[in-house]
């Protein structure tokens, strides 16, 4: 059973419930950065039993409202979920196997924030996203390219 001494304090701090849903899907979230809702549930039922797939949904938005859980989607990519929140980080996204690492503001807390053109609006949050190939992928390229040397198509 994951740690859950820290998801307590962190539900409290928010003043929220602690329930067990809340428990097990904060620890996991804590455990696997960047997962998706799918894999999410996959890890909450390894790691605490039967939960449904539609109380982690609720969960991760009553988290996410609560500011426990940051919420990120990059382009063609479906949600991810975090529980590094508060800094802005940037995120780092492999273009090949889609892949993500954390990757920190140069500039402090609320980064990015001084827009050459901000049109009026009042700005609370920029989001950056790099776009790459990671190392794995970089290491391994792909055999089955249709482009080959060999010039075959598919
Ligand atoms: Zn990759
Ligand atoms: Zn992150």
């Amino acid at each position: 059973m994951p740690e859950t001494t820290e998801a307590e304090e962190m539900l409290r701090g928010a003043k929220l419930r602690v329930t067990r849903p809340r428990l097990a899907v904060l620890a996991t979230v804590g455990e696997h950065p960047h997962a998706d809702t799918t894999s999410i549930i996959a890890a909450v039922r390894d790691g605490f039993g039967d939960v449904s797939g539609q109380a982690v949904y609720d969960v991760l938005d009553a988290l996410t409202d609560a500011g426990l859980v940051r919420r990120i989607q990059p382009a063609g990519s479906v949600a991810r979920y975090e529980t590094r929140t508060g800094d802005n980080h940037h995120h780092i996204v492999c273009r090949s196997c889609g892949s993500i690492a954390d990757v920190a503001c140069a500039v402090g807390d609320t980064p990015c924030l001084a827009a050459s053109e901000d049109h009026g609006f009042s700005i609370d949050e920029a989001e950056v996203v790099y776009w790459g190939t990671c190392p794995d992928c970089s290491s391994t390229p792909p055999n089955t390219s249709p482009k080959g040397p060999k010039g075959t198509h598919v």
